[in-house]
């Protein structure tokens, strides 16, 4: 079937269309009862079925022939290792580790959080967990204490899965002392801490709750897989939401296993044997869908990186990475391309290695601007796809299908809606709205498999956070068009989304502009309060290393770029140089704080951020500039 085709089966036969892709899966009982409406909007899919998600992703590949094949290759220039697992010693390591874990009394059911570095033991976790049927949820290793305590406090673990330290460039984080601090933080108490020593730092253990892992995996029995329903928990993934309070989104194990034996090969066009490279870190969804899981229940050879797209050693790493292992296929996010094309401009490293193993990158998680998209795409020779995704669906919503022969691509566009999704855009008044036209992006229920259908604990705060704006629609929280043939333009967060003098202009498509200036490295435009105007955009950049230009005129130029190309309308007067743009520890730029900042509001630094200290430096700058008001 062409994409079309599948595409709309999907939409307007749901059942039918995914009863058939569910025949993917290895199931123990086949599901019969496809989908299900529950009154309160939500869905649930393959609610008779039942299979073991751990079983598909290591035993079943071995029963079909590939226990010898390459499952899982760690590459780790922080410490200069590599190491190759065969499916056949992951499904050992991560049977014996499964069998310690339940000789600690993890059963069907539990939680178990898991703290980890990019080792591949922390892998070998997640598929530990779902072997037993146990609930994981993976805190990203840069977490603070008080971050860890609230997820902790919140998923109840039994376990608490950590390593010693995690590596960065030259510096050695060490995480037990911050999962101690946790501990003195949270009322809830896991019977014990199961320690991975890493000898860059060991950690202290506390006799009677701290378990060294090694030694505790001497006298395990391997765990076999054991079957649960298709509705039950493989795992809880923690993202942002608009309070403090992080939203515990919930993956079941069917939904997810059809979702992910669907997507591989239809979206990224992988096949068994494929070498796939994510790159990313366990602690985020990408993690789970696009490292562990995804590549695994398709048969696939996962990297799994511990390092930076620079300095680790330098901005060739990734191509390196990709000659050394043959990678096919890679996915990342465009910050890493932005990082390495500020040291490597003129892609120096990128030359000196083979890259003909690889056929497309696959870029996702924050605007892709089309300077990035076509240096790399300019450079590599190959095809680099943008789509688009949120931790909520677990997969992407919009992409190329390049398995179904899909290369009907168009630049600035997250491409189409892939199968199962139904994208449509409405006004603030949950109006559907026309091609071209700007608003809301929000998706028609049902959504597919291995979308969340809940919160950990909150069913009410999912109801209200993604059902209720818009009846009959999930609310994506993404603002954004569709054009007549269906291609999706994702313009940033609603809230990015400003309004001058009444004209509704998207700070996306301005940063798209700065961007392609000769000097600029990076950018963010922010809108900023304006007593006539309501809101005026302001942008936020950083220049390329031994770019001349100077402030004055810098602005000037980049004033009469954004006037020719959007209009006056667009009231863009400022725009300040900044020696780095605050993040978040996976690349998104904090837009939000950047707004308070310039605001002269109060502010906290966001739980994600990556560097804290940068924020009085900005506020300083842009005090400076006569911009944040409280200096
Ligand atoms: P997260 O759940 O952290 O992955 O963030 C999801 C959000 O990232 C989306 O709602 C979008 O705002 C943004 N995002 C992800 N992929 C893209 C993309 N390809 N283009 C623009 N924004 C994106």
């Amino acid at each position: 079937m062409s994409y079309r085709q599948s595409h709309d089966r999907s939409i307007t036969e749901p059942s039918a269309f995914w009863a058939e892709q569910a025949g993917r899966v290895a199931w123990y009982r086949a599901p019969q009862d496809t989908l299900q409406a529950l009154p309160d909007g939500s869905h649930r899919w393959f609610a008779d079925g039942r299979l073991n998600t751990c079983y598909l992703a290591l035993d079943r590949q071995i029963e079909l022939g590939r226990g010898n094949q390459t499952a899982l290759i760690y590459d780790s220039p922080v410490t200069s290792t590599q190491q190759r697992f065969s499916y056949l010693e992951l499904r050992d390591e991560v049977a014996r580790l499964a069998g310690a874990l339940r000789a600690l009394g993890v059963e069907k059911g539990d939680g178990v959080i898991i703290y980890m570095p990019m080792v591949p033991q922390a892998a070998m976790a997640m598929l530990a967990c779902a072997r037993l049927g146990a609930v994981h949820s993976v805190v990203f290793g840069g977490f603070a204490p008080h971050e860890l305590a609230l997820r902790i406090d919140d998923a109840r673990p039994k376990l608490v899965l950590t390593a010693s330290c995690g590596l960065e460039f030259e510096r050695v984080i060490e995480y037990k002392p911050l999962v101690d601090k946790a501990l003195e933080l949270a009322s809830h108490q896991p019977a014990h801490v199961l320690v991975l020593q890493r000898p860059q730092a060991m950690a202290e253990l506390k006799a009677g709750r701290d378990l060294d892992w090694r030694e505790t995996l001497v006298h395990a029995q391997p765990a076999d897989p054991v079957e649960v329903a298709s509705g039950d928990p493989l795992y809880i993934m923690y993202t942002s939401g608009t309070t403090g309070k992080p939203k515990g989104i919930v993956r079941d194990n069917g939904g997810h296993a059809v979702a992910l034996s669907y997507a591989l090969p239809t979206i990224f066009g992988l096949q068994p044997g494929d070498v796939w490279w994510g790159v990313s870190d366990v602690g985020w969804v990408v993690g789970h869908s696009l490292i562990v899981y995804g590549p695994l229940m398709n048969g696939c050879t996962t990297v799994f990186y511990e390092g930076k797209p620079v300095r680790t050693p330098d901005a060739g790493s990734y191509w390196r990475v990709i000659e050394e292992h043959k990678v096919n296929s890679l996915f990342c996010a465009p910050t890493a391309i932005r990082a390495i094309r500020k040291e490597d401009p003129q892609g120096e490293l990128l030359k000196r290695y083979d890259l003909s193993s690889l056929r497309h990158l696959f870029l996702a998680g924050e605007k892709l601007d089309s300077t990035t998209q076509h240096w790399l795409e300019e450079l590599t020779d190959k095809p680099v796809h943008d789509h688009w995704w949120q931790t909520e669906t677990g997969w992407p919503v919009t992409a190329p299908c390049t398995g179904l022969g899909d290369h009907d691509l168009r630049g600035g566009s997250t491409n189409r809606a892939v199968p199962g999704y139904h994208v449509q855009v409405v006004d603030d008044e949950g109006r559907l709205l026309g091609p071209n036209e700007q608003g809301s992006i929000v998706i028609a229920l049902p959504l597919p498999p291995g979308c969340a259908q809940t919160l950990w604990n909150d069913h009410a705060r999912y109801l209200q956070a993604y059902l209720k704006t818009y009846p009959g629609y999930y609310h994506t929280g993404d603002g954004g068009y569709v054009d007549e043939e269906g291609f999706v333009y994702i313009m940033g967060r609603t809230d990015d989304v400003i309004n001058v003098s009444g004209h509704r202009l998207s700070t996306g498509e301005m940063e798209e502009l700065l961007a392609l200036h000769e000097a600029v490295a990076e950018c963010a435009v922010i809108a900023v309060q304006d007593d006539l105007k309501g809101h005026v955009p302001l942008g936020l950049v950083v220049l390329k290393d031994g770019a001349q230009a100077t402030e004055a005129n810098l602005q000037r130029e980049l004033v009469a770029l954004v006037r020719e190309r959007i209009g006056a309308l667009a009231c863009f007067q400022r725009a300040v140089v900044l020696k780095r743009l605050p993040k978040t520890r996976s690349g998104k730029i904090l837009r939000a704080v950047l707004r308070k900042i310039a605001d002269g509001e109060s502010y906290a630094p966001p739980s994600t951020i990556d560097d804290p200290a940068i924020l009085g430096e900005i506020a300083e700058r842009l005090g400076q500039a006569g911009l944040a008001k409280a200096g």
